[in-house]
């Protein structure tokens, strides 16, 4: 059966046509045994494009637009006023809490170093060497190294080549790049403002932990 695809969400310059949630996908994402088969099942086999490769947070960000497009339901929450101290719900709309910062890709020239960035093109090997990391600063370098299309004007670099500049630049110029890499990358950007009802005081909140992101009958 042909699948449609009717909606659509942006990261940077691309498109990204997607369907909603059907139950293959539910059962799919329930029987799923590793995370690739979790990840098609609630990203990719619902984008037209299968050949696009989702950095972390850029997956996160469509998982989220799926997500509100297929369960019409907001993600109600319950805060205490820091200042007041009374309870009172917020029923958070995603597409209004959450959103994507980035700069355009180009290059990060810093001394003699020049990094050409570019967007990910190969997912297995992504989510393979993501997967295997084992550290938070493992994962970002390895993010990093990936989103370099040249270096120098050089752009047949290996991964393993890559990893082994990375490794000897000075730790002062890493972090020069890392700042400016920082800026330019995709971030899910979740702080957002609340105010209560009770007071009219506003605090700023970090929506990381989203309870009932899925439906209940979901769990797995
Ligand atoms: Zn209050």
């Amino acid at each position: 059966m042909e699948e449609k695809y009717e909606y659509s969400a942006k990261i940077r310059d691309t498109e990204v046509k997607y369907r909603k949630w059907k139950v293959k996908d539910k059962k799919k994402f329930m029987n799923s045994e590793d995370k690739r088969d979790l990840r098609d099942a609630l990203v990719y086999d619902c984008l037209e494009d299968k050949t696009i490769t989702l950095s972390e947070d850029e997956y996160k960000y469509i998982l989220m637009k799926i997500r509100e497009t297929s369960l019409e339901d907001k993600v109600h929450y319950t805060f205490k006023c820091v200042k007041c101290e009374q309870l009172y719900d917020f029923d958070a709309d995603l597409n209004t809490i959450m959103s994507g910062e980035f700069l355009p890709y180009g290059d990060i020239i810093y001394k003699d170093h020049i990094f050409t960035m570019s967007s990910l093109k190969n997912r297995e090997f992504y989510e393979g060497a993501i997967d295997a990391a084992d550290s938070k600063d493992e994962k970002y370098l390895i993010d990093f190294i990936l989103h370099i299309n040249a270096y120098n004007d050089n752009d047949g670099y290996s991964f393993q080549q890559l990893n082994e500049i990375m490794n000897e630049l000075d730790a002062d110029v890493f972090e020069k790049i890392i700042v400016k890499w920082e800026e330019m990358r995709f971030k899910l950007n979740n702080i957002y403002e609340v105010q209560c009802p009770h007071c009219n005081n506003v605090e700023l909140f970090e929506f990381d932990d989203l309870p009932g992101f899925f439906p209940e009958s979901w769990d797995r």
